[in-house]
């Protein structure tokens, strides 16, 4: 099959859907790769490397669209490439479509199938393909909370991991799935004191038994998140509750409870965020402050680590692009019941649910 590894152009993206080793693999199992230009040069991959694994380089994303029967992004395709996309062709990347009616419309026009990365699913019903960007996330949540509490950025001047004969920080994470676990383990890592709270008893017992004795994992309510906020350094928001949007769990009024110069880290933001007073922030002006307290709600925070981030993601979709690649779509998701709910769209026909019902599309 020849499959092509588009450049993004959606604003602040730097990473890519293939690194030249998933380009080597590609090639070892029998397909072409076509390479957009500089398409890897956000993550520090050059065209030089991706020819000397034996990619094609070519100048534009038309010619990737024309000449591929699988085109692979990281994030969805922009309104400029919407008459690009063929009949029948492959388009492999994250879509998020029960958020984009746009673009649902403009793939269903397209006649393409269209396989989502965040719908591909296991068996124990875990997201293979969100979880990478969860887990950098989650561990991208302390680094900004630690570099935000420095005075010169707005915090209260707080080391997290304390030193000798001084209290360390005290964070505070509320939920405990994968970017929960992450940010409460690098912040555990630092010497901080480290509460994560969630409302999954087996969860909190898994925590228990996994996490460091410096992490503290509490039923959620709240009255805990009341009393622990009043003494956080620190506050990670990284609940979810699967198809909703993220329950507002610190509220407009619960700030008074916080003290100036504290930092909330709503990684959550992409699914409206979990607390009231959050709104979606950049990368080039990631933070604002409420009545004192440092907000950082910046939406894609996977961006700002392209290389860790493309490295990651590549890790988890590169099995599954070779395996589309060698059977067909078809095949593939016959044999792989993991692939079989990726398909959101196949030549016009909605096939996830979740993108029928947000829109009332037939299914
Ligand atoms: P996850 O499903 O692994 O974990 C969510 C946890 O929240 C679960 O353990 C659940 O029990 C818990 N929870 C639900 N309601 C709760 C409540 N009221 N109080 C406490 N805990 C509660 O999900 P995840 O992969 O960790 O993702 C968390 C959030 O981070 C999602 O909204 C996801 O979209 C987002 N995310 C954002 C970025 C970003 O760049 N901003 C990147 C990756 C993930």
């Amino acid at each position: 099959m020849i499959a092509g590894i588009l450049k993004e152009i959606k604003a602040e993206e730097n990473r890519v859907a293939m690194t030249p080793a998933g380009v080597e693999l590609m090639k070892q199992n029998g397909h072409t790769v076509l390479v957009e230009k500089a398409a890897g040069s956000g993550s520090g991959f050059e065209d030089e490397a991706y020819v000397q694994a034996g990619a094609e380089i070519v100048e534009t994303a038309r010619e990737i669209y024309d000449r591929s029967e699988m085109v692979m992004h990281v994030k969805e395709p922009l309104p400029a490439e919407y008459d690009l996309i063929r009949e029948n062709q492959i388009v492999f990347t994250y879509l998020h479509l029960a958020a984009a009616e746009e673009l649902t419309r403009a793939l269903i026009r397209s006649n393409a199938v269209c396989i989502a990365y965040e719908t591909i699913q296991k068996a124990d019903g875990s997201l293979p393909l969100l979880t990478p960007m969860s887990e950098v996330a989650g561990r991208m949540a302390i680094q900004q909370g630690a570099k935000y509490l420095e005075m010169s950025q707005g915090g209260h001047g707080v080391l997290l991991g304390g030193v000798p004969g001084v209290d360390p920080g005290n964070v505070v994470v509320i939920g405990g799935g994968i970017v929960g676990t992450n940010a409460a383990k690098m912040a555990c890592g630092l010497g901080a004191k480290v509460y994560v709270l969630d409302i999954n008893l087996d969860r909190l017992r898994y925590l228990s038994d996994i996490m460091p004795s410096n992490c503290y994992p509490l039923m959620s309510g709240p009255a805990t998140i009341r009393d622990l906020i009043q003494r956080a350094d620190v506050i990670v928001g990284a609940v979810l509750i699967p198809g909703t949007k993220a329950p507002r769990l610190i509220t407009r009024d619960m700030l008074k409870y916080i003290r100036q110069g504290t930092i909330m880290v709503d990684v959550a933001i992409d699914q409206g965020g979990c607390f009231e007073t959050s709104r979606p922030t950049t990368h080039t002006d990631p933070i604002y402050t409420v009545d004192g307290v440092v907000h950082y709600c910046v939406a894609n925070m996977p961006g700002a680590v392209a290389r860790t981030s493309t490295l990651a993601l590549t890790n988890a979709t590169l099995p599954y692009a070779v395996e589309i690649a060698s059977k067909g779509w078809k095949n593939a998701m016959l044999e792989n019941k993991e692939i079989r709910p990726g398909a959101n769209i196949i030549n016009g026909k909605v096939t996830y649910k979740g993108v029928s019902d947000a829109f009332g599309l037939e299914y």
